[in-house]
């Protein structure tokens, strides 16, 4: 007897590169995300906390200074960081080919073919033939 096989989950609102991108908790959620990103958001974070407290300066010459210092530090520190599975995109930047929004695609598991949550994507055709 052949084994039964699923269809593919291709045409999903939720498959991306061969992975599933529906996470079903707050908890799973917070695993994909892409850590890179999260770090460079936590020292943006910071830096802008930073030059905040840069008005107390009383001296706007003090406080230019200060801010151009941020500023630089704020993306020397950015241009360090790093992650073991980040790929630059082929064009250049700063993001990873494996991010999708604020997630790591590698962090996502496999697409397990056409399942009950399938969602069919709704294809600019079709789009286009609804009303508003
Ligand atoms: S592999 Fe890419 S998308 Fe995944 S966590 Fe690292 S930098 Fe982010
Ligand atoms: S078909 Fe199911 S497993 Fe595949 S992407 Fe869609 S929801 Fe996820």
């Amino acid at each position: 007897m052949s084994a039964v096989q699923r269809l593919s989950g291709q045409h999903c609102t939720y498959f991306m590169r061969g992975r599933c991108t529906r996470t079903v908790s707050p908890e799973e959620s917070a695993r994909s995300r892409c850590g890179l990103l999260d770090e460079r958001r936590r020292l943006g974070a910071k830096t802008m906390d930073r030059l905040e407290r840069l008005q107390r300066l009383a001296d706007p010459d003090d406080r230019e200074v200060a801010r151009r210092h941020l500023i630089q530090k704020n993306m020397d520190a950015i241009a360090r960081l790093t992650c073991p599975g980040l790929v630059p995109p082929p064009q250049g930047g700063l993001l990873c080919v494996h991010q999708h929004l604020v997630n790591c695609l590698l962090k996502l598991p496999n697409c397990r073919g056409r399942c009950d949550d399938f969602l069919r994507r709704r294809d600019f055709s079709e789009a286009k033939g609804q009303q508003p």
